[in-house]
């Protein structure tokens, strides 16, 4: 699953030692410090983002190998003249006492590049030094897309939880996991508009499939289908754990809700299933007959038949 997000660069970074070494080796040729311009980008990190999904610390960690050696390019005007940077080192940088939403340590993937000093690259050094170009868009591609509610993988099909949405008090998000590849980064010149730059993999496919004949009508459809399939498996939820509750009076409902959110859906239909019988134990038929005695089970009971 290809991922593009934002990230921000333009910081200038002085050489360190060995650097010059990483650099001469994918340039193929030995430089000086003198004919390389150095500036370090914040490719990623692990916080939950905008669009509720966050890359895991592993993730990370597994990105900084892949990066090394990709190139940078900036907008059409400057890569048409073939000016490119190129990172020729990466790190994870962690920040202690700051936590995620997730609850994880955060920590950020931290790309060092370097392009040649050029007259035709004077102009552009300028512009990263004088924080115009900030916008940064990272592609990368990842193996899985983990509901943090149930651990299912995304791409393997829908299991129901909304990213953004809560269950039981928890936030479901998406964890990109599994790093496979990282592409080139590309500035952006423009930093009016802070939502640019965020391209989704959704947003292609999606109007790949609109271009094939009678891919829209389908698409729709199966929108229309996965939105009455999480529908349903949202009242499934909510129906075991009225059941759970009245077959057993211990039980707590927050906590039964927190575990209804983790099921699948067959999980479900099985434990409600062996929930109604012993709800209907515990509740016999004839108290739905008895009006007037014992008020408050009866009508417990007659709600847990409701649908
Ligand atoms: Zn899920």
């Amino acid at each position: 699953m290809k991922i593009i997000k934002e990230a921000q660069g333009g910081q200038r970074a002085a050489l360190e030692e060995g650097d010059l070494a990483l650099i001469g080796a994918l340039a193929r040729k030995p430089l000086e410090e003198e004919e390389i311009y150095t500036f370090s980008v914040r490719l990623c990190d692990n916080e939950i983002d905008r669009d509720n999904e966050r890359f895991a610390p592993e993730t990370l960690e597994g990105l900084s190998g892949l990066f090394v050696g990709k190139s940078g390019i900036f907008d059409h005007q400057w890569s048409a003249r073939g000016q490119t940077a190129r990172i020729y080192k990466t790190e994870v940088v962690r920040e202690p006492g700051r936590v995620t939403r997730a609850g994880d340590e955060y920590c950020w993937l931290k790309g060092y590049a370097y392009m040649m000093r050029t007259d035709s690259t004077r102009d552009l050094i300028a512009e990263i030094e004088g924080g115009i170009k900030k916008e940064v868009s990272v592609g990368c591609r990842v193996e899985r897309a983990v509901c943090s509610i149930c651990g299912a993988d995304r791409n393997q099909g829908d299991c129901g939880h909304e990213k953004g949405r809560e269950y039981g008090g928890q936030l479901c998000y998406t964890s990109l996991e599994g790093a496979q590849d990282a592409y080139e980064f590309s500035f952006v010149a423009v930093p009016a508009q802070p939502l640019a730059g965020v391209v989704k993999s959704a947003g292609s496919w999606r109007e790949q499939v609109q271009q094939l004949p009678g891919g829209d009508r389908e698409l729709k459809q199966l929108e229309e289908e996965a939105r009455l399939g999480r529908k349903y498996l949202e009242q499934l939820r909510g129906e075991v754990v009225r059941l759970a509750l009245l077959a057993d009076g211990q039980l707590e409902g927050d906590v039964m809700k927190s575990a209804a959110a983790r099921l699948t859906p067959e999980e479900l239909e099985a434990l409600g299933a062996s929930f109604a019988r012993r709800a209907g134990a515990r509740y016999p038929v004839k108290t739905q007959l008895s009006y007037g005695d014992k008020a408050a089970r009866p009508s417990e009971a007659d709600r847990a038949f409701l649908i």
